[in-house]
């Protein structure tokens, strides 16, 4: 049983967005896991064999309790009944209670398709008679946070990460062959410019900026938020000039 549950597309997609809110998450003393979609074959740079190397690493890093990958194909990741089957099966063997994954809208289809499937999964788990076969259980719908990364979207809340940003940061630079390296000569992609990991940063930094903190980390929910203590909410640290 894992309590939040990181289902993104690709082996490093949780590093650069939600690596410190796992880090944070399992100091409260929280079971945290990882949910790869796909192994990452269509990427540019490396190897199946050598991202699965790295993300282990990455894994140590965030101390996560489980890293699994469902291994659909990268870059042909639709919402079709059989992968819809496969993630409902992850999701009622794991029984998490909060499901993190991408935003709805992301450039990358794989990514869009995913944070769509992830909600209907979700949904689809807790049906007593859906593939019911299997004889696993139902289970009660997580609730589904959706990070902000490629989208301009409002966050519903920011969690402040500046204690785990370094730590974030070296997870990331854990899937080496993802990003700069000054003696690579395999093609460039997105990620392999000089910039991208301090863009990485100034990301976090402008998200921490929002709330009164040095590092942040945005997500969304659709639902509305439960909560006990207004006041309590109400009065944390933020930057009202924001
Ligand atoms: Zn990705």
């Amino acid at each position: 049983m894992i309590d939040i549950l990181a289902v993104f597309a690709h082996p490093d997609d949780l590093e650069l967005s939600v690596g410190g809110t796992m880090l944070k998450l399992k100091s409260f003393g929280h079971k945290t896991g990882a949910l790869e979609i796909t192994r990452g074959e269509m990427g540019t740079r490396g190897t199946v064999e050598g991202r699965a190397i790295e993300a282990e690493a990455a894994a140590k890093i965030l101390m996560l309790d489980l890293r699994e990958n469902l291994g659909l194909p990268d870059g042909h990741v639709f919402a079709d009944d059989d992968s819809r089957r496969e993630l409902v099966r992850a999701f009622r063997r794991l029984k998490p209670k909060v499901v993190f994954t991408h935003q709805t809208g992301d450039s990358h289809p794989d990514h869009e398709h995913i944070a769509q499937m992830v909600r209907e999964c979700t949904r689809l788990a807790a049906m007593k008679n859906y593939d019911f076969e299997t004889g696993e259980e139902k289970i009660a719908p997580p609730i589904v946070g959706h990070t902000v990364f490629s989208r301009l979207v409002s966050p519903t809340f920011v969690v402040d990460v500046t204690e785990f940003h370094q730590r974030k940061m070296d997870a990331l630079r854990a899937h080496a062959s993802q990003f700069f390296d000054p003696n690579s000569t395999a093609p460039e992609t997105m990620l392999t410019g000089k910039r991208f990991l301090d863009d990485v940063a100034s990301r976090s930094r402008y998200f921490g900026t929002l709330i009164g903190v040095e590092y942040g980390e945005p997500f969304y929910v659709r639902e509305a938020l439960n909560v006990d203590d207004p006041f309590a909410l109400l009065t944390r640290p933020m930057n009202l000039y924001s």
